[in-house]
């Protein structure tokens, strides 16, 4: 490809790498600027591939029938999503869920983006605001120049808030003669679920030794600028969890309900569960257990839980910022900066959340951007759809004074007529995404019609 672009996109994460994908297949040439391999690096990176997953292994449920997140699978496969696509070919076993090798994943996402002859990726950081289209996707840690020169042309600055991460044990130090292979919640494969988790059960004396373990453990001192800004709930914490009450890890993420021990044929008081996190299944994370607990402290605690008396920890939890507009205020309809609309924004700076909302915001922008490159306008996603209710959330449909990240979610479309039972509710809400998405997806494919 020659210098000369139409557009550059400026990060390449989940949501530059997908939205390079589809402007370049729209017949686009693309700039992808990414700065890392160009001399930077952010806190929670550890490499230059694209696309790279910072934490968890998982895209979450893949259940398109009943449930939010598996929707939006179906949608983004259907719009031709080179994440979804890269993610299906690094599948690991993960029972409903979507989990991929990470490594695996980021190569396929790499190799796809910097072999297409109409994108041209350049090492390089961006620290001003162009003046020609731009799709901005630098996610929760962008680099600091340019969120100042965010902050300094919206007025608003940008807001600031920190999630944690989970730590990953290798296989061959738990012990697999306390702990036992089950579905999440022992649901069985009637929902898709094989014996893919490993869980590590816990008495009630067991349990409160930990929670008290927890509770006074060294935290990671706040740094000035994290003190007053708030979890993101689904993000939050062990040990913020353990401090809310004694029984609170017990109904989240240390939930037994279900989960028959086969030793003692009976639910354990408590269970931390661990989910394969690599091809070769080397690796588990510790499911929900994201923590900001000083590194020494987490490997003395957590080899207090059954099974990981001798667990040896490929990575330890830790915290991060993250950074994300005041979307319903600052962005239009089409993701455009209303005060300077050559700009558009994509991921989880808008304030989605998630690697599957970031790059499906990816798409958006993407085929927006699109759209008006040849002259066209392109109508968003009905809200009834899983794309349409998160552009709507983001662009209009969340509270711009109390805005948060928002994971998609049956709740951010619009309500269903009736009273319906909670099965097939989910149902109900899936079944009218996709006929709209297909009325919506007729209109994209055949603008002339408009
Ligand atoms: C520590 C941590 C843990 C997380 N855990 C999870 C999790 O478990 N599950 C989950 O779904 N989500 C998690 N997230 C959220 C996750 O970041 C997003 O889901 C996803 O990565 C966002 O995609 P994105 O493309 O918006 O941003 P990113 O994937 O972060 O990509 C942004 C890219 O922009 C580049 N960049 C930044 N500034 C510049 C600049 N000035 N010039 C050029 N390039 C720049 C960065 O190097 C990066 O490659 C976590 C985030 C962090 C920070």
């Amino acid at each position: 490809m020659s210098d000369a672009f139409d557009i550059q996109i400026i990060g390449g994460g989940l949501a530059g790498s997908e939205a390079a994908w589809q402007l370049a297949e729209a017949g686009l040439r693309v700039r992808l600027s990414e700065m890392r391999g160009g001399g930077d690096t952010t806190p929670a990176h550890e490499s230059d591939r694209l696309a790279e997953m910072v934490c968890s292994n998982s895209f979450r449920s893949d259940d398109a029938e009943h449930n939010a997140v598996g929707l939006l699978h179906q949608e983004m496969r259907t719009l031709g999503s080179l994440i979804m696509r890269a993610a299906d070919a690094s599948r690991v076993p993960a029972g409903s869920a979507l989990a991929v090798d990470r490594e695996g994943f980021a190569a396929e996402v790499t190799r796809a983006v910097e072999s297409h002859p109409n994108i041209a990726v350049v090492r390089e950081r961006v620290d001003a605001l162009p003046d020609h289209p731009t799709i901005i996707s630098t996610g929760p840690l962008t680099g600091s120049k340019l969120a100042e020169a965010i902050a300094a042309e919206t007025g608003q600055g940008a807001l600031a808030f920190f999630d944690a991460i989970a730590p990953i044990v290798h296989r061959d130090s738990i012990d697999m003669g306390v702990a036992w292979m089950a579905a999440r919640w022992d649901r069985g494969s009637s929902e898709g679920g094989g014996k893919d988790y490993i869980n590590c059960p816990m008495d009630k004396d067991q349990y409160h030794a930990f929670v008290a373990a927890l509770n006074e453990g060294e935290k990671t001192e706040f740094k000035d600028w994290e003190r007053d800004t708030p979890y993101f709930e689904g993000c939050m914490p062990i040990e913020v969890m353990a401090e809310r009450g004694p029984e609170t890890l017990r109904y989240g993420p240390m939930k037994g309900v279900g989960l028959d021990n086969p030793r003692t044929g009976r639910w354990p008081y408590a269970v931390v569960q661990l989910r394969q996190d690599n091809a070769l299944g080397t690796l588990w994370n510790m499911v929900g257990f994201q923590t900001k607990l000083k590194h020494g402290e987490q490997v003395r605690i957590f080899r207090t839980i059954p099974g990981l008396e001798n667990a040896e920890f490929a990575r330890l939890g830790g915290i991060h910022r993250n950074s994300f507009i005041n979307s319903p205020r600052l962005l239009d309809g089409e993701l455009r900066l209303k005060s300077k609309p050559n700009i558009r924004f994509a991921g989880q700076i808008t304030g989605c959340e998630g690697y599957v909302e970031s790059a499906a915001v990816g798409i958006l922008a993407a085929r927006f951007a699109a759209a008006e490159l040849r002259g066209d306008r392109l109508p968003p996603p009905p809200v009834e759809t899983a794309m349409g209710a998160l552009l709507g959330h983001i662009t209009g449909g969340a509270d711009a004074e109390t805005f948060q990240p928002m994971n998609v979610n049956f709740g951010l479309m619009p309500p269903l007529p009736g009273r319906l039972k909670k099965g097939d509710r989910k149902k109900a809400y899936t079944d009218r995404a996709r006929e709209a998405f297909g009325g919506w997806l007729e209109r994209e494919r055949a603008p002339e019609l408009a």
